[in-house]
């Protein structure tokens, strides 16, 4: 395909064939790749060493320890980590069917059930990286969750897997009853820390002695990512996300007194079951913004659970 010419070779890279560029950042590129070796695709994320300065090299050897300790279906696995002098290479597990952000751009918003199937998995993830790993992703937003890739649809008999651009109809005209279908995944550690947990770091016979406001600040940076949450429940549903304002100050006040509103006639139609939800994510007080247990045991997550089961 004319994109192979075009593709940059970095030293350092030969096991892997890049195939195309699918994520822009700051100082960063993502790209399909084709490990040559285990012969599968891949995602290759490459980072220019120079550009960063020392507190931002640390970062991305920070993910990097982060993502390692890592294993679940809901987060895009660290294959493997290089460097060369001049790049940083980090070989994710390949998610092609693209971002959220691209899905509610195109869908304009998702039904209720549609939401409930994107926004479970994703607190499923979470509830591993809380609960179970003392991790706090810190930067969950549309564009860092990614699609697995897309099914067959047997309905449509031209249908095949295809590398190019098929992907955008799959997973929604797919439906979301079959198993499987639509998995999303957990991206971009670059933000994310360990937290103070027993789990993970410290002994626990130290636990007694840790000071409240250690424990405290605990629970509140989990609650962090409790509140994206909400923002990204709140976006999915009516296609726009709950704070915006076109200045940054502006913006920035709107969300610190937590100013947003269940807009009409947008949210007319929506079940008051999943504004309660929203309302408990979108709190500004940290202290009384629902965890993940919580967010998980809510009647409006729950009836995604029966529904399930009926049709199982
Ligand atoms: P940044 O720190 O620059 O935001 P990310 O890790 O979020 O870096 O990657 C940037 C973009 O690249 C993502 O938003 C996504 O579009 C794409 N991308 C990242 N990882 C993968 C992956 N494993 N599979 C597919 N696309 C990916
Ligand atoms: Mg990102």
């Amino acid at each position: 395909k004319q994109q192979k010419s075009k593709m940059p070779a970095y030293p350092g890279l030969e096991r892997y064939t890049l195939v195309e560029k699918m994520g822009d950042g700051a100082f960063s590129n993502v790209y399909k790749a084709h490990d040559t070796k285990m012969d599968r695709m891949v995602a290759v994320k490459v980072v220019r060493k120079f550009e960063l300065n020392a507190h931002q090299r640390a970062n991305i050897l920070k993910e990097v320890q982060i993502m390692r300790q890592l294993k679940h279906s809901g987060i895009v696995e660290l294959y493997e980590f290089t460097e060369s002098n001049e790049h940083y290479f980090l070989v994710l597990e390949l998610a092609p069917g693209g971002e959220l952000f691209h899905r509610i751009v195109k869908l304009t918003y998702f039904s209720e059930e549609l939401t409930r199937h994107v926004i479970v998995q994703v607190a499923q993830a979470i509830r591993y990286l809380h609960e179970e790993k003392g991790v706090i992703h810190r930067d969950i937003k549309p564009e860092n969750i990614l699609f697995e890739p897309i099914p067959i649809i047997p309905s449509s008999p031209g249908a095949r897997p295809d590398e190019d651009d098929k992907e955008d109809e799959g997973v929604f005209q797919a439906g979301i009853g079959g198993g499987g279908i639509g998995r999303v995944k957990i991206a971009d550690f670059g933000l994310s820390k360990v937290v103070w947990n027993e789990h993970t770091m410290t002994p626990c016979g130290t636990v007694g002695y840790t000071a409240p406001e250690i424990v405290k600040d605990e629970r509140y940076s989990k609650s962090v990512d409790m509140w994206a949450m909400g923002c990204v429940l709140y976006t999915l549903l009516c296609g726009f996300p709950p704070f915006y304002d076109e200045s940054i100050q502006a913006l920035t006040e709107k969300v610190a007194r937590g100013q947003y509103s269940f807009l009409s006639p947008w949210w007319d139609e929506i079940s008051t079951s999943v504004k309660d939800l929203i309302t408990h994510l979108l709190c500004v007080n940290p202290n009384e913004r629902y965890t993940i247990d919580q967010f998980l045991a809510h009647p409006w997550i729950r009836a995604g659970e029966t529904a399930a089961k009926k049709e199982e």
